[in-house]
């Protein structure tokens, strides 16, 4: 018989009552070091006061008055998005998927409003992951995902990721944007280099293409700056943020410069729960912490103990991993053996992390998390990979 829960994932038989910082505590009693926080999701930790206080302040409040009114909080947050990043305007919604397909809409609005709507295809990358709508699935083009769903929504090419040759040969009159995760977090935390994405830069500009970039997992100080393409020195005209954004409170953002989402008028979208209240109220707190030069040098700098820790683990240890990817605190463990036992031996030590492709165990803590958390993480590590291979 079918469990209530739709059985859509491959759960662990592993439950939790109550969370602190970097730790969760199960229902049997067990604590655990948490560097998967709930998929990038938990950017600040469990119950982070500044969180828990602005949370329990608009509960009391207000938490929702749909987007027929002005919504104080709303105009707040995007003003504070707009002053920090290449946008002019946000659209708030509620998941990544959500913020992706207003990333598309925004693109293909941009080039029929220009009288040019056969620029509708959107050149996307292998490997990549943008949720699991329809459309965000054909994006992506994982057969995997597609299989048993019906026509795949069109309108996508793919190209291999990094390869800027195969990019322009893809392009046609037909071609209106671009799309590129700049740390490819499902596809096996791989970060796109710094020169390809100044090249996809120049390329959207040659053709006069739209530049979307998924910041869903790598965006919000996890790579140790706001946004993971400042690193590259070059801005998109389109972004999709979600995950960490709500530090565990159902949130994404779509942001556009003024020139992408010049048609994006009264009417042509819309979210009946995107940006209320109880959102907004944790949206803003989750800034006050994550947009402060301070906080995001702390994440670089514990990014990079963390790898330089890692990289000796892995040279200790050839026989379980292979290398160290990633950026900041976004970091991935090629390994040897299947990533699911390395996982499920790094569990027994009492550290939680998340699968990707390409065999990638991906780390993805708190951003809040220093030194003790980095040892106590990579003496976990150690021991697990002690255990694997005797
Ligand atoms: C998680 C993720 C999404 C989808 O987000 P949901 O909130 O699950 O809809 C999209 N893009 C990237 C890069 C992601 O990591």
């Amino acid at each position: 018989m079918l469990p209530a829960v739709m059985p859509t994932y491959n759960r662990l038989d592993l439950s939790f009552s109550h969370g602190k910082g970097a730790y969760l505590y199960a229902t049997d009693g067990r604590r655990y070091l948490d560097f998967a926080a709930g998929i990038a999701v938990n950017a600040l930790g469990h119950c982070h006061p500044h969180l828990v206080k602005a949370l329990q302040e608009q509960a009391a409040k207000l938490w929702h008055t749909s987007n027929l009114y002005r919504v104080p909080e709303q105009e707040k947050l995007a003003q504070r998005l707009v002053d920090s990043t290449f946008a002019d305007t946000v659209f708030f919604g509620n998941s990544g998927a959500e913020a992706m397909e207003c990333a598309i809409k925004i693109a293909r609005k941009y080039h029929s409003s220009k009288g040019n709507p056969e620029k509708a295809r959107i050149i996307a990358v292998e490997g990549a992951f943008h949720g699991r709508t329809l459309t965000t699935l054909a994006a992506a083009g994982n057969k995997k995902y597609l299989d048993g769903f019906g026509p795949v929504a069109g309108g996508f090419d793919h190209v291999p990721f990094g390869n800027m040759n195969e990019l322009r040969n893809a392009i046609t009159p037909q071609t209106g944007a671009i799309i590129v995760e700049p740390v490819q977090g499902e596809g096996g935390v791989r970060p796109a280099s710094l020169d390809y994405l100044r090249q996809l830069r120049a390329v959207a500009d040659e053709y006069d293409l739209l530049l979307v970039f998924d910041e869903v997992q790598c965006g919000v100080g996890r790579t140790g700056k706001l946004f993971a393409h400042e690193w590259a020195g070059v801005a998109p005209d389109i972004m999709g943020v979600a995950k960490g954004i709500g530090g565990g409170f159902p949130m994404g953002a779509c942001l556009a410069s003024e020139k992408a989402a010049a048609g994006m008028t009264a009417g042509t979208h819309g979210s009946t729960f995107g940006g209320n209240q109880l959102a907004m109220a944790v949206g803003n707190a989750v800034m006050d912490v994550v947009n402060d030069p301070a906080f995001l040098a702390q994440v670089d700098k514990t990014g990079r103990e963390l790898w330089t820790k890692l990289e000796a683990l892995v040279a200790r240890h050839r026989g379980v991993f292979e290398t160290v990817r990633g950026a900041g605190l976004m970091l991935g463990l090629k390994c040897v053996v299947p990533n699911g036992d390395v996982q499920t031996a790094l569990r027994a030590e009492g550290l939680l992390t998340v699968g990707a492709s390409e065999n990638v165990v991906r780390l993805l803590p708190p951003l809040t998390i220093g030194t003790v958390e980095v040892d106590e993480a990579v003496t976990m590590m150690e021991n697990a990979a002690q255990k694997l291979v005797s």
